[in-house]
């Protein structure tokens, strides 16, 4: 063996040797120390009640995944993935890797902190503000820490539904729940019946979306690509009154006529009183969930809508996987997207080169969002909420530092978009001081 090939043999032998870095240790360690520092405002997440045993929490979200039929799960998702386990260390110093013990732990906590408990996990989290994607608020998520965003999802929805419950199984389930909300809704509005007329109807919409301002909210979100694509068309009022008036099990065409009607109604009436419109935008949870359908790109004759500029579109989860036009809408004066559940959905080094891109086009569109849900008693939205603060925070890292490394920003730009990110474009998109 010559001299070469034995100092190359010794190379790959100490190259293979070589301690395994996380991510994270390849973060500049300034950038890395300001981001841990910094308190975001998540843009989207859908955390739990401070709630008894007895008294379950079904209010999390409109469509709660738990109902739909067992589908395969995304790796990082899974709740048997072992990433939680440091969520467990984290919140609840459980060192071990027993699912029913973090789950004891957890509950000791609950118990320990009452009704303090959400607001001290967002403070584990380093999390100042979350937007709270839920049905109704209730105890233990104050105003200062937990902002509301209802569901608006049934309002589109006002006829017999059947129809379209029969495509699927996960459909069914989603469009029992959309029908009872609606009835929900009416009866807070003190009406015991639909109104006979589409223009009766569309007061009834504006008297849900402004009670539910009233009542806290900042934003109003769909997740309608759950139940149709985002091909929202822009019929004349004449056709959506014709299909409301003659009512009863209408034709697919008729009711996507009278759907596109009432999403761009809701949309504008949104932007008049100063509600963002949240959407979901990736591909979704279930095994029947529609992804072609979830292409925000679906939606930009809306967003490019005289009518609709006043309306500020958030697309949530950042149209994964369409990436591509995600970015190109971001120029829009009325886009914004976060890249909530992408943290866990790809690894944090494809989320930093998804948000590299996003921060060398258009910085003052992009938030950072966890989408923290329950999955299981032991990976609930703490642990999840957990994960993915973590995992958008190397992202972030990540990004910025390959953005500095190659001579785009200095370091202050690195800690300016950083702060944007985290905190100061959903300050300004909300109007937050
Ligand atoms: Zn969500």
């Amino acid at each position: 063996m010559g001299k070469f090939a034995i100092a190359a043999a010794a190379l790959f032998v100490a190259s293979c040797a070589a301690p395994v870095q996380h991510p994270r240790q390849q973060i500049d360690s300034r950038i890395r120390a300001e981001i841990w520092r910094t308190k975001a405002i998540d843009n989207h997440a859908h955390p739990m009640r401070a709630t008894g045993l007895n008294d379950p929490d079904h209010e999390f979200d409109a469509l709660p995944v738990e109902a739909m039929e067992e589908a395969p799960m995304a790796r990082r998702l899974d709740p048997g993935n072992p990433e939680y386990h440091g969520a467990w260390r984290s919140l609840f110093s459980y060192k071990g890797e027993n699912e029913r013990n973090a789950a004891e732990a957890k509950q000791k906590a609950m118990r320990d902190r009452g009704d303090g408990y959400p607001a001290w996990v967002l403070d584990q989290l380093n999390i100042d503000v979350m937007l709270a994607n839920r049905v109704a608020m209730g105890r233990g998520l104050p105003a200062n820490r937990f902002r509301w965003v209802p569901f608006a999802d049934a309002l589109i929805f006002p006829l017999n539904n059947d129809s379209l419950g029969k495509r699927d199984p996960d459909r069914k389930t989603f469009f029992g729940g959309e029908t009872k909300l609606l009835q929900r809704y009416l009866s807070e509005s003190g009406q015991s019946a639909m109104p006979g007329s589409l223009d009766g109807y569309l007061r009834f919409v504006t008297s849900v979306l402004e009670r539910q301002k009233n009542q806290g909210a900042i934003a109003e979100k769909f997740e309608v690509a759950y139940l149709r694509a985002l091909d929202f068309g822009n019929p004349s009022k004449g056709d959506a009154e014709r299909v409301y008036a003659h009512g009863g099990v209408p034709s697919d065409a008729d009711y996507k006529t009278l759907q596109d009607y009432l999403f761009r109604y809701v949309a504008g009436e949104c932007g008049r009183l100063g509600l963002p419109v949240h959407v979901h935008s990736c591909a979704g949870a279930g095994s029947y969930f529609d992804v072609a359908g979830a292409n925000p790109l679906l939606m930009e004759s809306l967003f490019d809508d005289p009518a609709l500029r006043k309306t500020k579109f958030v697309m949530v989860h950042g149209g994964w996987p369409f990436i591509d036009g995600m970015t190109a809408l971001l120029e829009k004066p009325n886009v914004w997207a976060d890249y909530s559940i992408q943290t866990l959905l790809v690894s944090p080094r494809e989320l930093s080169e998804t948000l590299r891109r996003w921060l060398e086009f258009m910085p003052d569109k992009v938030l950072f969002g966890t989408d923290a849900s329950p999955i299981t008693p032991a990976v609930g939205w703490e642990e999840s909420g957990w994960l993915s603060a973590e995992s958008g925070r190397d992202a972030l890292g990540l990004a910025l530092t390959a953005m500095l490394r190659d001579r785009e920003i200095d370091r202050r730009r690195a800690s300016q978009l950083a702060q944007m990110v985290l905190r100061d474009n959903a300050r300004h998109l909300y109007g937050w001081k």
